[in-house]
């Protein structure tokens, strides 16, 4: 059976603005549906990198939040920490980035919570029977929310062609070792150059695997490292390097399995929205953005998060592309994330479809006729 995904185009006019056309997508979808009285509801958003200016503005995320207030519920916006070392590595310099990027309670009427704590470290392990992984860490503050609305600004991603619903829940609601678990297998070094001998790294060792040596700097016995990325995120001084070292079509399906576990305890509590706007060609994670590939498209919605980023990608690639971005001459392709990053992104929808995550089969509802 096909998903029903709604959508809305980005064609605004007075009266009937993208603020307006949302608030129909979201009662169009039964958003209202999966809010109870007082539920405490995660909307998942990217408030962007400092520096990047394509995120999705933050009345889009207002909107969102007051449709949940009068639904019963309480809002509240929400990102995890990040495993690189930019603008968003822990919770203070996260929230000023969120801060300086627009998203306050002032101006979304709901408070901003970095749903993996301080440091990244503030999971629960969720069991899942993953090819990949039987245990994800995710988020405590996305997992103990009663709900999860997700609003994902659906653009390209080097590293699985888009990013869309499945990377906003599947990256983005994990804790930052699981991120580094999704990225990479390789067990972390130590740059003994770096290390000032805090011994953060060896209090989270689950495997007592890291000890001093005879200069009090850290060092991994790697017969006894599992690899699970705790001292890599634990780290201050980027003594242990994080490992980019990814066979792509794994880091989807490994993407897929967190997508998956991060939903676990919220059967009929999700909603996700995409929204098709600004679609630039790499992630909001990068210090900057380039122009986007396709003209602004519109916002789908569904229930289903495999559903509604196969319908995302397919209204990017029957949309007229843009020769003077980065697609270049690929700009009428009609697979425009694998010509701009040679990423077969189906890998991600498919494993979740294996999962039991959703369909990519769906129906598309035009609320605008
Ligand atoms: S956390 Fe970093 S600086 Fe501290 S001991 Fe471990 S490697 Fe060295
Ligand atoms: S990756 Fe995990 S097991 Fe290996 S040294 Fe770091 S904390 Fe210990």
């Amino acid at each position: 059976m096909s998903s029903k995904v709604y959508f809305t185009d980005a064609r605004a006019r007075s009266g009937n603005n993208m603020r307006d056309k949302l608030t129909a997508l979201f009662d169009a979808v039964g958003a209202a549906e999966v809010v109870a009285k007082k539920d405490l509801v995660a909307i998942k958003i990217h408030w962007g990198e400092r520096g990047n200016l394509a995120y999705l503005p933050p009345p889009i995320t207002a909107a969102i939040a007051d449709k949940v207030r009068d639904a019963g519920g309480v809002p509240f916006i929400t990102d995890t920490t990040t495993l690189y070392a930019g603008s968003r590595r822990n919770a203070p310099d996260n929230l000023m980035t969120a801060y300086s990027n627009g998203f306050s309670p002032s101006t979304i009427g709901a408070p901003a919570i970095i749903a993996d704590g301080l440091f990244g470290d503030d999971y629960v392990k969720v069991d899942i029977d993953g090819c990949h992984f039987k245990e994800c860490k995710i988020a405590s503050g996305i997992y103990r929310a009663q709900a999860l609305i997700s609003l994902a600004h659906f653009k390209g991603h080097g590293g699985t062609g888009f990013g869309g619903t499945i990377k906003n829940i599947g990256m983005g609601c994990s804790a930052a070792s699981g991120k580094q678990n999704q990225h990479s297998d390789v067990k972390p070094k130590i740059s003994l150059k770096k290390c000032v001998g805090c011994g953060s790294c060896m209090k989270k060792c689950p495997t007592d695997a890291i000890s001093f040596n005879e200069d009090h700097k850290a060092v991994i016995d790697r017969a006894l490292c599992i690899g699970c990325a705790e001292c890599t995120v634990t780290c201050r001084f980027e003594a242990i390097a994080v490992s980019w070292k990814s066979d792509l079509k794994l880091m989807m399906e490994k993407m897929a399995e967190y997508a998956t576990a991060a939903l676990k305890n919220k059967a009929g509590k999700c909603v996700f929205f995409n929204a098709i706007i600004k679609v630039s060609p790499d992630c909001d994670c990068f210090d900057f953005n380039d122009i986007p590939i396709v003209p602004d498209i519109g916002i789908v919605a569904s229930k289903d998060p495999v559903a509604v980023d196969q319908a995302a990608v397919d209204l990017v690639n029957s949309a007229p592309g843009i020769a003077a971005s980065a697609l270049g001459d690929n700009y009428s392709s009609d697979d425009k994330f694998r010509a701009l990053h040679k990423v077969d992104w189906r890998h991600q929808l498919d494993h979740a479809i294996k999962l039991g995550a959703g369909s990519r089969d769906y129906e598309l509802i035009n609320i605008d006729k």
